[in-house]
C-alpha cells in the first residue's frame, strides 16, 4: 500500500487551544476569532493525539502549514511551534513557514530563516484576509521571485466562488490566481480546497498553459463537495497535480465530535482513482514537488 502524506495541516500549542479566544485576543488576531468561537468546527489536537491519528489513518507524514495570520508576531510564533514539531519527529512532520507579506522585510527575513532550518514552503497564505494585494504587493512579489528562483512551494487558501455562505468565507476571485502564476511562471503554487474550482478552467486553452505549475490540494473537501470531485479533478488537470490534504484538525466531517485522517483517506480509497492515480495523489506528488 502506498505511503501517504496529508500536504495540508495545521497545528496550534496547546497554549492556544486552551482558550483560542484569548489568545485570538492577545495577538488581535479577528479573522481567526471569527472561525474559532461558539459553534465552530475547528478541532484541536496536541501533538501526540496527532500523532496517534496519523497512525490510525496511516498517514506517514503531515505538512503542517502556517495559518494566514494578520500579524507577523502570531506567524512567527507559529513558525516556532513548527520548529518544535520538526524537531521532535523529523520524520512524521514537515513544515511551511506563515509570513504576513505587510510586515515588509521582518516577514520576508523570517522566511528565509525558516527554509535555512528546514522548512520546505510558504503559506498557506489569504490576502483578502493578510490585507494585501495578491496582484501587486512589492513583498508578496518579491517573495513570489524569491520562492520561484529556488523552487520553494507557495500554498494559498481558495474559495469557492459558488457555495453556501458560512462564517469566515472571504471571496478570492480565480482571475487573481491565473494573474498571479502568468506573471511567476516559475512559481510551484498550491492552491488549496481543490483551488476554489479552478481546475474547471484548465479545460480553457487560454488558462491552461498558465496553470502548468500549479497544485491542487483536496483539504476540507468533504465540507465542500461530494466524493465524485476526486474522479473528475483528476480528469481534468491529471493526477499528477492533486496533492492529498485533509486540513485537519478541522472537523471536516462536522457530525463528528473529534478530527481525524481516516475518513479523508478511506474517501479517497473509494473515489474511484486506479492504485497509480491513488499514489500519486497521496505521495509521489508530494515527495516530487517538497523534496520529502
Ligand atoms: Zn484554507
Amino acid at each position: 500500500m502506498s505511503r501517504i502524506i496529508d500536504c495540508h495541516v495545521h497545528y496550534y500549542s496547546e497554549s492556544v487551544f486552551s482558550d483560542p479566544l484569548a489568545w485570538a485576543k492577545l495577538q488581535h488576531e479577528l479573522h481567526w476569532a471569527s472561525l474559532v468561537g461558539p459553534k465552530s468546527i475547528q478541532g484541536w489536537a496536541d501533538v501526540s493525539t496527532m500523532l496517534k491519528d496519523m497512525d490510525a489513518a496511516g498517514v506517514e507524514k503531515a505538512v503542517l502549514l502556517g495559518w494566514y495570520w494578520e500579524h507577523q508576531s502570531s506567524c512567527t510564533q507559529q513558525n516556532e511551534w513548527y520548529a518544535k514539531c520538526l524537531a521532535e519527529a523529523p520524520d512524521r512532520f514537515a513544515a511551511f513557514a506563515a509570513v504576513q507579506p505587510s510586515a515588509g522585510t521582518r516577514g520576508f527575513d523570517e522566511v528565509r530563516r525558516r527554509i535555512d532550518s528546514g522548512f520546505c514552503g510558504i503559506g498557506e497564505m489569504l490576502p483578502a484576509v493578510q490585507g494585501f494585494d495578491i496582484t501587486s504587493h512589492p513583498v508578496w512579489f518579491d517573495l513570489c521571485q524569491w520562492a520561484s528562483i529556488n523552487s520553494i512551494p507557495v500554498n494559498m487558501h481558495v474559495t469557492e466562488p459558488a457555495g453556501h455562505r458560512y462564517k469566515g468565507k472571504v471571496e478570492t476571485p480565480l482571475q487573481d490566481y491565473i494573474d498571479l502564476a502568468e506573471h511567476f511562471p516559475d512559481l510551484k503554487l498550491i492552491l488549496a480546497h481543490w483551488g476554489g474550482g479552478l481546475p474547471f478552467y484548465q479545460l480553457n486553452p487560454h488558462c491552461a498553459d498558465k496553470l502548468k505549475n500549479v497544485w491542487f490540494d483536496t483539504a476540507a473537501s468533504p465540507l465542500i463537495y461530494s466524493p465524485k470531485i476526486w474522479r473528475s479533478v483528476v480528469d481534468m488537470v491529471g493526477s499528477d497535480r492533486v496533492l492529498f490534504g485533509s486540513d485537519y484538525p478541522l472537523r471536516i466531517y462536522p457530525q463528528k465530535n473529534l478530527p481525524g485522517f481516516a475518513d479523508l483517506v478511506a474517501e479517497a480509497r473509494k473515489s474511484g482513482l486506479s492504485i497509480e492515480e491513488l499514489q500519486q495523489v497521496f505521495s509521489t506528488n508530494a515527495e516530487t514537488l517538497l523534496g520529502i
